[in-house]
């Protein structure tokens, strides 16, 4: 399927899940093949060549993300996951969120210590969710090389929370 940017393939969704939050959806994005093969493809290129030992997923549509730049980089998958959801001992944390609260488990002896890891989501907002994420990733002694997002909502400046990171992003709104 053809088209011309990526951008245009998001779809805008007024109110939702709350009134006032104009909601970035992906799946007219990842519904089409070509487009979702590009993002894959770009985020594979940036960092084929980094050393990067594993790519940390975040529930639940960052894994839509995470797993086929993991297997396309020939890298372990770790996921962050809501709670309750990993079986071993974890590491918990809880943060705010541009629409309540949350929180964020990951498994203790999810990377060995010093591991450089990669993290990414589909979508930077006020940065709660990835403040949260690094940290239990620091927490179980990995290295943050980058944090990657499909798409960067600027005029919430999450940015700015990660001044630590470096943060890359495919789509700016
Ligand atoms: P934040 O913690 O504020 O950076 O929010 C990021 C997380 O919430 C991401 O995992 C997104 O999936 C989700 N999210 C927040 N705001 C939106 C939005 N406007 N559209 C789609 N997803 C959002």
């Amino acid at each position: 399927m053809t088209f011309t940017s990526l951008a245009d393939l998001v779809r805008d969704v007024p109110d939702f899940p709350i009134p006032g939050i104009q909601f970035k959806d992906i799946t007219t994005l990842i519904g089409n093949g070509a487009a979702f093969q590009q993002v894959i493809e770009m985020l594979a290129t940036r960092y084929s060549e980094r050393s990067i030992d594993a790519i940390i997923g975040i529930e639940s549509r960052g894994f839509i993300f995470s797993a086929p730049l993991a297997y396309k980089l020939g890298v372990g998958l770790v996921p962050v996951r809501k709670p309750g959801k990993l079986p071993a001992d974890t590491h918990q944390v809880e943060y705010d969120l541009e629409y309540g609260t949350n929180k964020l488990e990951i498994h203790r002896d999810a990377i060995p210590a010093g591991a450089r890891v990669l993290i990414v989501d589909d979508l930077l907002a006020t940065g709660g969710t990835i403040v949260a994420a690094s940290q239990l990733v620091e927490q179980v002694g990995g290295v943050i090389e980058e944090l990657a997002f499909l798409i960067e909502l600027t005029f919430l400046n999450g940015r700015d929370r990660l001044p630590k990171y470096s943060v890359h992003s495919l789509i700016q709104f």
